[in-house]
């Protein structure tokens, strides 16, 4: 039985993480999601709630022939006990997920076995373009899941993620 963990801010769950996740699905029995800043929300960069985030990678996930866990991974001032913070927040996981440099590290140094994780077409799915598209009323829907759209109206995310936008460049 091999089961992974995947990390990620989230902001939004978007197509590029959901193609990521059926690619791991071919190499595990089980997956954990770890919801990365889970802490943070209310910000241009961190528009949604960790809450909110796990209710948009619960529904999209139901499509997933995978056994998963999603779970809300908060930041903590310290790299050095991360990796340790994360296992005592996480089911046990044999394999960690993750093309971020820092967390590439931190896993290694703690002699945990991390793969590469590409996404696609990351000239459109990227957090950072979605965003700027909910904030300036571009096309985005199709670049989610039906069901993290569902969320996003749900949460009233558009009116959120605009009004941070504006306070935060003023
Ligand atoms: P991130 O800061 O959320 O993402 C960094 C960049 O990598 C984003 O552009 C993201 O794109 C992209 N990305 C995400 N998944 C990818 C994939 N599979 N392939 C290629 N690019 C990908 O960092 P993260 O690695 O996704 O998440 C790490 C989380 O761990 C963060 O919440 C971080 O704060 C936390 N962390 C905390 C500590 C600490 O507390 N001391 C230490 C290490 C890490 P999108 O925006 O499109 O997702």
């Amino acid at each position: 039985m091999t089961r992974g963990f995947y990390i990620g801010r989230f902001q939004p769950y978007h197509n590029g993480h959901h193609r990521v996740v059926e690619q791991i699905a071919d190499e595990v029995d089980e997956l954990v999601v770890g919801i990365g800043s889970a802490g943070d929300s209310h910000t241009d960069r961190n528009p949604f709630t960790g809450g909110e985030r796990m209710m948009m990678i619960t529904k999209a996930l139901v499509d997933v022939d995978l056994v998963t866990y999603v779970v809300p991974i908060e930041d903590i001032n310290r790299n050095a006990v991360w990796v340790s913070h994360v296992q005592s927040m996480s089911p046990r996981f044999d394999i960690a997920y993750s093309n971020n440099p820092l967390v590439v590290r931190l896993f290694n140094e703690a002699g945990i076995e991390v793969r590469q994780s590409p996404m696609f077409e990351r000239d459109v799915l990227e957090g950072t373009e979605i965003r700027r598209r909910m904030v300036e009323g571009d096309d985005w829907e199709n670049l989610v899941h039906p069901k993290v759209a569902e969320v996003i109206e749900e949460i009233d995310g558009l009116e959120r993620i605009r009004r941070v936008a504006d306070t935060d460049s003023s």
